[in-house]
């Protein structure tokens, strides 16, 4: 998984948690506004209007208890003693009084928070004004013992009015309450809290959704990782080595390849797996250059090499000091026996005509780069023809194997090369200090050769088979194109045939 996915899922879990925050608050949001509107309007102007009509009941009653009360005063002596006071007659009018301030605090209050037409209150509260000019009529009347006119005027047109007036205070009632009852019916189908936890748990939900298939993901990357990195321990020959030349690391499949164990190499300062000294020095003068290094190694185990190919990377710091080197091994053995077949005579082992040409031109540049002198011996098998014809083809081959594995035994220093160029004709090239060296160098062919003893009767010069040798010493000035220097060097062969044969001509060009 890669860092985009995570990233792309936090950001959801983010906006997940965003939305059900905006969600909380709108929601909260909403449930103030009801619970305000509630508070400013509607129960307690309900309220207020239920009070004014209480009190308009109440003052009805009182007003009835006036007149009863002045009817009683001429029926009974018990009510008598009540009017005999007029102080209580004062008591139910400042009561009635009472009742009437009362209502025009209410009025204040539904004025204030009444959410319906204003014109209607308007009416109201002019129906209770004028109501107190049919109450002021009344008492006079009875102050003036008008009673029957007064009980008139309360039962008709006072009853009339106040039935009137209650029923526009009704009104005004029924619209406050609706409209209370509206916003709690709100307020209660909002249900905000059940809202705000059905977002939450499924935001929380989500979110364990999206962190379980980030970490599941990651678990399976890792998986996927330690299975590639397996396959490399188990596939690639490589390890890791540090500055002062101590293992760190190495792959189980690099173990394997030299017969060793991690444990025992881990940590070690050896040469690794160089078992050839020439090319281990020719490694560390590279790698501690800065230098990629890529070559070719043999690898010794049980005796026998194996080849591979080596590269070396070096690996620096911050500060571009280089600090470790990462080894990397191929198996190149495969490759390597093709290229042997190809440049190997099948015949006699010895190096074939085809690297024969690469090698020489190869070595001309050397001497010329180097200033080295450069040797060149041509070596010819005598009367070869008649010793096919005396012992047959067949002896001719085997004879040709005995006197080439004389020659590759002379040609081990390692900078020797001996070639098979043609069918009884051999080149040795090779770097000798002077033609001293060079001539017993020749000389030595000729001699073992003969002291092979191999028969040949027709040989002229002796009973056995012999060779004859031309050999050149160039000088350092005097190295020249492969073409000139195989020229004379044949020159020098045919006239070491014209000297008599199983001898060497040589020559120095200095
Ligand atoms: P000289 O002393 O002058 O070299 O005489 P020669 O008979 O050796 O002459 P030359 O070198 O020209 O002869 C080459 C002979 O070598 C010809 C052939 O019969 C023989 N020959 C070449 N290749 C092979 C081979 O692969 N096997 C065998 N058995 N004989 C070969
Ligand atoms: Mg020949
Ligand atoms: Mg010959």
């Amino acid at each position: 998984m890669n860092i985009n996915k995570i990233f792309l899922s936090f950001a959801m879990i983010f906006l997940f948690a965003l939305a059900s925050a905006f969600f909380t608050i709108s929601t909260i949001k909403k449930l103030s506004v009801h619970t305000q509107k509630m508070y400013t309007h509607p129960f307690s102007v309900s309220n207020a209007i239920a009070n004014i009509q209480t009190s308009v009941i109440t003052m009805h009653r009182n007003m009835k208890d006036v007149v009863l009360t002045k009817y009683s005063f001429h029926q009974s002596k018990e009510i008598s003693v009540v009017i005999k006071n007029p102080l209580e007659l004062l008591k139910i009018i400042e009561a009635i009084q009472d009742e009437e301030k009362k209502v025009y605090k209410e009025f204040d209050l539904v004025y204030l928070r009444y959410l319906g037409k204003k014109e209607d209150i308007d009416a109201s509260l002019k129906a209770f004004k004028e109501w107190k000019r049919i109450r002021q009529e009344v008492i006079s009347l009875i102050y003036q013992h008008k009673l029957e006119e007064a009980i008139d005027i309360t039962k008709g047109k006072g009853a009339k009015h106040i039935n009137d007036l209650y029923k526009q205070i009704d009104v005004l009632k029924h619209f406050a309450f609706s409209k209370a009852n509206e916003y709690y019916e709100l307020s209660l189908k909002d249900e905000p809290l059940e809202q705000i936890i059905m977002v939450f748990v499924a935001t929380f939900f989500l979110a364990t959704l999206i962190a379980l298939y980030v970490v599941s993901t990651l678990l399976k990357n890792n998986k996927n990782n330690q299975k590639q990195l397996n396959l490399i321990d188990q596939n690639i020959l490589t390890s890791n080595m540090s500055f002062d030349k101590k293992i760190l690391s190495i792959s189980s499949a690099l173990c394997y390849v030299l017969h060793t164990k991690k444990e025992k190499i881990l940590n070690s300062e050896n040469k690794y797996f160089f078992t050839n000294e020439a090319y281990f020095r020719n490694f560390e003068n590279t790698i501690y250059s800065g230098k990629n290094y890529k070559g070719e190694i043999p690898i010794r185990i049980d005796e026998e090499d194996d080849w591979y190919e080596i590269e070396v990377l070096p690996e620096f710091n911050d500060k571009f000091i280089l600090e470790k080197f990462t080894i990397l091994l191929t198996d190149i053995s495969d490759k390597k026996q093709i290229e042997k077949v190809s440049i190997t005579d099948t015949l006699t082992s010895l190096y074939n005509r085809n690297y024969f040409e690469m090698i020489f031109s190869k070595e001309i540049n050397r001497a010329k780069r180097e200033h080295k002198e450069l040797s060149i011996i041509m070596l010819d098998i005598d009367y070869f023809k008649k010793y096919n014809d005396t012992y047959g083809h067949q002896e001719g081959d085997h004879a040709l194997k005995k006197v080439a594995s004389v020659i590759l035994s002379h040609s081990k220093r390692s900078n020797d090369y001996a070639f098979r160029i043609g069918g009884e004709e051999f080149i040795v090239l090779s770097y000798q200090e002077d033609m001293t060296a060079l001539n017993s160098f020749a000389k030595s062919f000729i001699k073992d050769i003969e002291a092979l003893h191999i028969p040949h009767k027709k040989n002229n010069i002796s009973k056995y088979v012999t060779i004859s040798a031309g050999a050149i010493l160039f000088g350092t000035n005097n190295v020249l194109s492969a073409d000139e220097m195989y020229k004379k060097v044949d020159e020098l062969l045919y006239k070491a045939k014209n000297a008599g044969r199983n001898k060497v001509e040589s020559i120095y060009l200095k």
